[in-house]
C-alpha cells in the first residue's frame, strides 16, 4: 500500500457491504479518513471497526435528500473537511420503480447537488453507475435499474461540465457483474454461469476490490485531468 489519499477525507455511501465496503477499506489503507455511511448501521459499524481509527460511521438513506446533506455535513464536522464523495449506495433490479429511482438516481443527484457545494478545489465525486448505464440485458425486472443507471451517466456528465470551473471532478464507474450480496441470488443459478461465460471476455465475475482500485485512481490526484468520464469495469462484457 502507498499513501495515495493521504490527508484526504472521503464519504462513501452504501459502504457497509460489497463494493462500497471495498472502496472504504481501500481508501483508508491509502491514508484517507473515511465516513462509512449506510442505511444498515450494524454493517457500517462492522466496516468502521475493520478500518480502525481513520473511520467513522453515519446513518443515511440516500433516497432522503436531508439525510444525504447531513451525511456531508457530518463528514466535514468529524474530520475537518471533505474531499471525496462516492455516491455508491444502490439497490438491485427486484425493487419497484419508485424506490429504485429514489435510491439509484435521486440519491446520486442529492450527493452531487450538496457535494459540489461542499467540496473544495481538487475535490472528486465518483458515482456508481453500472454497465446497465450503457447497455441493457434480457432481464425484465431490470427496467427501473437500467433507467436509473443510464441517468447516473447523464448526471455525471452534467455535473462534470458545471463543476469543472470550480476545480471539482465528477466521474462514474460502470461495473459489470461483481460478486456481492446484490448478485448472490444470480450466482446460485447454473444458467447464469453459462450466460457469464458466453458474454464476458474474461469469463468470470469481478471482485469488489477490482472496482475499488478504479475508484482509488479516480479519487486520487493521479486522475487530475479526468472528469465527465465513465469507467467500465466489466471484464469485457460491453466490448463483446
Ligand atoms: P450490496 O452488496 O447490496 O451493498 C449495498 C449497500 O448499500 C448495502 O449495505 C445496503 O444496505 C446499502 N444500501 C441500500 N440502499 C441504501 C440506501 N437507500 N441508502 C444507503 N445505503 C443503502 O450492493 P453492491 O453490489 O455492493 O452495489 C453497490 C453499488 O454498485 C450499487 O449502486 C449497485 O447498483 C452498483 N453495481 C453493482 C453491481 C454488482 O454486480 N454487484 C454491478 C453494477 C453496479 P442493505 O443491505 O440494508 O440494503
Amino acid at each position: 500500500m502507498t499513501d495515495r489519499l493521504s490527508g484526504k477525507t472521503a464519504l462513501v455511501t452504501g459502504a457497509g457491504l460489497g463494493i462500497g465496503r471495498a472502496i472504504a477499506v481501500r481508501f483508508a489503507a491509502e491514508g484517507a479518513n473515511v465516513m462509512v455511511s449506510d442505511i444498515d448501521d450494524r454493517a457500517a459499524q462492522s466496516v468502521a471497526a475493520e478500518i480502525g481509527a481513520r473511520a467513522a460511521t453515519n446513518h443515511c438513506d440516500t433516497a432522503d435528500e436531508s439525510q444525504v446533506q447531513a451525511a456531508i455535513e457530518e463528514t466535514k464536522a468529524r474530520f475537518g473537511g471533505i474531499d471525496i464523495i462516492v455516491n455508491n449506495a444502490g439497490i438491485g433490479g427486484g425493487a419497484d420503480w419508485d424506490r429504485t429511482i429514489a435510491v439509484n438516481l435521486s440519491g446520486v443527484y442529492y450527493g452531487l447537488k450538496h457535494g459540489v457545494a461542499a467540496l473544495p478545489r481538487g475535490g472528486s465525486i465518483i458515482n456508481m453507475s453500472s454497465m446497465l448505464g450503457l447497455i441493457s440485458v434480457p432481464l425484465p425486472p431490470a427496467d427501473a435499474y437500467t433507467a436509473a443507471k443510464h441517468g447516473v451517466v447523464g448526471l455525471t456528465r452534467h455535473f462534470a461540465t458545471n463543476a469543472g470551473a470550480r476545480g471539482i471532478r465528477v466521474n462514474s464507474i460502470n461495473p459489470g457483474w461483481i460478486k456481492t450480496a446484490m448478485t448472490d441470488p444470480l450466482m446460485a443459478a447454473p444458467e447464469f454461469h453459462q450466460y457469464m461465460n458466453q458474454h464476458s471476455a474474461l469469463g468470470r465475475m469481478g471482485e469488489p476490490e477490482e472496482v475499488a482500485s478504479v475508484a482509488l485512481f479516480l479519487a486520487s490526484d493521479e486522475a487530475s485531468f479526468v472528469t465527465g468520464a465513465t469507467f467500465v469495469v466489466d471484464g469485457g462484457w460491453t466490448a463483446r
